[in-house]
């Protein structure tokens, strides 16, 4: 999949909040956003996009920018997000339910959910190099969508790494929600079921990205 190589922190400038992509760094004062908080560009700190013309946003400015904050959060192209949409307009229940539903469900954020990455734009290289199977079958696949019933693990071969070596402890002081199971001395998880929408970031409107997308 191709992956997207500009600054990172821009776009939580550009979103006006903290979207949490860069692992520890976002919790240190390194976090760009803690040393410059306004939005990126020669009219960034005046409004226009930026934070200070919030109030004045059209309809279809708070569509356009909840749909591509929930885009940034979980790393996924336009192209890829719109046909997650259109799978989750197919499924039965709520359509807005059904979309974080299936972003929750990828690989690459399911290993970060279990603690075993700092970030999804960790777990996502993580998986592109090969260490994690799922279902006993090697995978570098990181939009692969999982489902209840499905086991993750760590490559026997990948095992022996520094990085593996030190995260059962690592692993162990993050915490992780009720849908997913883990044994992080094993270096495996499970996905019990798919998660209830309490379970899942509170900050992403689903509702906007469905008007978005129905317009
Ligand atoms: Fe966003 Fe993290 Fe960069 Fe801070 S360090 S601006 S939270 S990605």
């Amino acid at each position: 999949m191709a992956k997207y190589i500009g600054p990172v922190c821009k776009m939580c400038r550009r979103e006006g909040e903290k979207l949490f992509l860069k692992g520890e760094r976002c919790f240190s004062p390194k976090c760009a956003f803690e040393r410059r908080s306004f939005a990126p560009g020669q009219h960034g700190r005046s409004g226009g996009h930026g934070r200070g013309g919030a109030n004045r946003e059209s309809d279809y400015a708070r569509q356009l920018r909840a749909k591509q904050r929930a885009r940034r959060v979980y790393g996924v192209f336009e192209r890829q997000f719109r046909r997650y949409y259109e799978v989750a307009l197919q499924r039965r229940g709520l359509t807005g339910l059904n979309l974080l539903q299936i972003l929750e469900s990828r690989l690459d954020n399911v290993i970060f959910r279990m603690g075993f990455a700092s970030s999804r734009a960790q777990a996502r290289l993580l998986v592109t190099h090969g260490h994690f199977t799922v279902n006993g079958r090697r995978t570098d696949i990181p939009s692969m969508l999982l489902k209840p019933g499905d086991k993750i693990e760590v490559r026997d071969g990948s095992r022996s790494a520094t990085y593996f070596k030190d995260l059962p402890e690592l692993a162990e002081s993050r915490t992780y929600p009720a849908w997913l199971a883990r044994d992080p001395k094993a270096l495996t998880g499970s996905v019990e079921r798919l998660p209830e929408r309490a379970e899942i970031d509170g900050s992403l409107n689903e509702q906007l990205i469905v008007e978005y997308y129905s317009r």
